[in-house]
C-alpha cells in the first residue's frame, strides 16, 4: 500500500482492487448463461464520491466508463479524470444542462420532453450531437422521475425530432424490491418495452442500450437483458450519500 494518499483514499483503492475481478467473473457468466459474450456488457462505474485519485486508478485497471450524478460534483472533478466514457446518470436539472452538455457523452437520465429539448439547445450552441437514454420509470413510484411505459412512445416521438439529440435506449431503477423475483419482473418490463419500441423502428431513435442493473442486481439485469450496468458500492465500497 502505498504512501502517498489519505486512508480513505487507500481504503476504496484497496476494495476496488479485491472486487474488480469478481464482479468481472459475475458478469461474465451472466452473460454466458444467456449467450453472450461479456464485451456485450458495459460495466459502468458509478463514481459518485469517489475521489479522481480512486477513479484514475480504476480506470487504469481497465474500468472504460465511468458514471456521475451531480453536476457540481463532477465539474469540481472532472480536470483531474484521466481519459474515460463518460456518462450522466443522476437527476438533471434543466438549468445545469449548459454546464454539462460539453464534458460528457451520453447522459442516461433523461426524464421529460422539456429536458431532452433543453439538451438539443444547449448541444446546438456548441456543435454537438447528445447519445441520450431515456430513464423509464418502470415501478410507477411517485419519488421517482422518469417517463411512465404508457408515456413513453409518444415521447419518443417528440424527441426523435430534435436535431442534436440521439436517443439510444432506455435507463432505469426500479423499486426497491424483497426478492429476485420482483427485481427480475420490473427488469423483464423494461426488457419487453425495449423490444417493442426497438421493433416500432421510429425514426433518428436508435435502440441499443438498456441500462440497469446496480451493486445488488447487476447479474439479475444482464439475465433480464441489460447491456450496460452502473454499479458503484460493489466496486469501491459504502458511501455517505445516495
Ligand atoms: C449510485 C447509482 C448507481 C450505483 O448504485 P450502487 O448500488 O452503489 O451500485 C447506479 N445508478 C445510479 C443512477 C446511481 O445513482
Amino acid at each position: 500500500m502505498t504512501e502517498k494518499y489519505s486512508t480513505e483514499i487507500n481504503e476504496k483503492i484497496a476494495w476496488f482492487d479485491k472486487n474488480y475481478a469478481e464482479i468481472k467473473n459475475r458478469i461474465a457468466e451472466a452473460s454466458e448463461t444467456i449467450g453472450k459474450s461479456s464485451d456485450d456488457i458495459i460495466l459502468l462505474a458509478a463514481t459518485k464520491t469517489v475521489e479522481p485519485e480512486v477513479i484514475n486508478h480504476a480506470i487504469e485497471s481497465g474500468i472504460e466508463y465511468i458514471g456521475e450524478n451531480r453536476v457540481q460534483e463532477f465539474l469540481s472533478k472532472k480536470d483531474s479524470l484521466i481519459t474515460s466514457h463518460r456518462h450522466f446518470i443522476g437527476h438533471l436539472q434543466t438549468n445545469k444542462v449548459k454546464d454539462i452538455v460539453a464534458e460528457v457523452e451520453m447522459i442516461e437520465s433523461v426524464h421529460s420532453v422539456k429536458l431532452a429539448n433543453e439538451i438539443d439547445k444547449q448541444c446546438k450552441r456548441i456543435g454537438k450531437t447528445m447519445e441520450i437514454l431515456l430513464e423509464v420509470n418502470i415501478g410507477n413510484e411517485e419519488s421517482k422521475s422518469g417517463f411512465s411505459s404508457e408515456e413513453l412512445e409518444a415521447a419518443l416521438k417528440e424527441i426523435a425530432k430534435l436535431e442534436c439529440v440521439k436517443v439510444k435506449g432506455f435507463m432505469t431503477i426500479p423499486p426497491i424490491c424483497e426478492n429476485c423475483e420482483q427485481i427480475c419482473n420490473y427488469f423483464n418490463k423494461m426488457h419487453k418495452l425495449f423490444i417493442d419500441i426497438r421493433g416500432k423502428n421510429i425514426d433518428n431513435i436508435d435502440m441499443v442500450y438498456l441500462s440497469m442493473g446496480m451493486s445488488s442486481d447487476y447479474y439479475e439485469a444482464i439475465l433480464c437483458g441489460a447491456n450496460i450496468v452502473r454499479v458503484g458500492t460493489s466496486l469501491f465500497g459504502r458511501r455517505n450519500y445516495n
